[in-house]
């Protein structure tokens, strides 16, 4: 069997420093916040290239504080993609404010750069780029936009830890960069946890006061503010983690070359690398017009793959309220036709990548059928 992710067999290589951290936490007593939250925090900004890290307790926390110190709420517009995971969209809600959806570049599945300034009203505050399955968008149109029109850029990043654009790490391009640690992401949690990155001082007081009830010192509450704090054991692993995730990340990169190059020549399109990316991988998806059986296909021979994501959020139910039909954003919505994730995580072996794309190339050439 080839399972899509492998979380056990990371933790096998890893128990013994990751045993002691949690230990530690055991020892000391700092479930909540603390002394290694606070230490991972600086960790994870420099890695970043960012001056200030704030650890919440997830992505979707980071997301929504991001936009509420921003000062985005009621009345204002905030620009996003409508295929990404429903939480980049959720949390423009939680702050009372609108999404406002552009199409995807179906090269690269991030935000159609040519495509935003038609979007714009006197409402919108912001633009939220998402570096889908670990490219980035490309940053540098969207900042000239949001210079001319005076928004606030908040990368989703929650895909993307340690992606590149044009050599500089994504979370700290636009005004604030949010990431998640959920177990199955690039750099995951043994449980749930986020955080903001930023150059900006006074985002950072906001989300540290908005993440702990909206008070700097205890029960003196100056904003109404919230429990998204960070858990002391999440901030012990993902500090040994953080570690490992550049070694990490250049395995789930010699994935993709040995997936590329065995489907190089079969018809089979595969994700493209921009030349300004260093893509980290998150998600490897190809796409095929034949989705439903070669997912059958692979399944019936151990191969197991995922949709991400099967609906646009524009045409999810959840999210009717907005008013769009099929048709307004055709790109992200033959994507979510389409596209078919391949195993991927960084202990995945050449011989394994070789069986995946064995069968896939007996499914395009008919020789196996459900
Ligand atoms: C995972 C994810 C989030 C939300 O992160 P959580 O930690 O699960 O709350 C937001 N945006 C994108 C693109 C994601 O993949």
């Amino acid at each position: 069997m080839i399972p899509f992710v492998d979380l056990k067999a990371q933790y096998t290589g890893i128990k013994d420093e990751v045993n002691k951290a949690i230990q530690g936490i055991l020892d000391t007593c700092q479930f909540t916040l603390g002394s290694e939250v606070a230490a991972f925090e600086n960790e994870f900004a420099d890695y970043c290239q960012a001056q200030h890290g704030i650890g919440v307790n997830t992505g979707t926390s980071a997301l929504h504080l991001a936009l509420l110190a921003a000062g985005i709420g009621p009345n204002d517009e905030v620009i996003t993609v409508p295929f990404t995971f429903v939480a980049t969209v959720a949390a423009i809600y939680y702050t009372g404010a609108k999404p406002v959806f552009v199409d995807i570049d179906p090269r690269t599945f991030t935000i159609d750069v040519k495509s935003i300034e038609a979007a714009i009203t006197d409402k919108t505050k912001a633009i939220l780029p998402v570096h889908l399955y670990g490219q980035p968008a490309d940053m540098d149109p969207i900042l000239e936009i949001a210079k001319k029109y005076n928004l606030i850029v908040i990368e989703d990043a929650a895909q993307a830890h340690g992606a590149e654009y044009k050599g500089k790490r994504v979370g700290s391009i636009g005004d604030m960069g949010c990431f998640s640690f959920y177990p199955g992401k690039n750099l995951g949690a043994y449980g749930e946890g986020g955080m903001v990155v930023t150059d900006n001082a006074e985002y950072t007081r906001t989300i540290r006061m908005l993440r702990d009830w909206g008070a700097e010192q205890k029960y003196h509450h100056v904003l109404k503010g919230y429990n998204f704090r960070l858990e002391g054991i999440q901030g012990a692993v993902l500090r040994v983690k953080l570690r490992h995730l550049e070694a990490w990340t250049e395995a789930r990169r010699t994935v993709a070359v040995y997936y590329n190059e065995l489907l190089s020549g079969s018809g089979v399109p595969t994700p493209k690398e921009m030349s300004y990316a260093r893509h980290v991988y998150h998600i490897y998806a190809i796409r095929t017009k034949q989705r439903s059986q070669w997912q059958q296909v692979l399944q019936a021979k151990g191969i197991q793959t995922g949709i991400h994501y099967p609906i646009p959020v524009h045409l999810l139910p959840a999210y009717a309220d907005l008013g769009y039909i099929r048709g307004d954003f055709p790109h992200s919505e033959q994507a979510a036709d389409e596209v078919l994730s391949l195993p991927m995580f960084p202990e995945l072996t050449r011989a394994q990548c070789e069986d995946v794309c064995e069968a896939i190339r007996m499914i395009e050439e008919n020789e196996i059928t459900v």
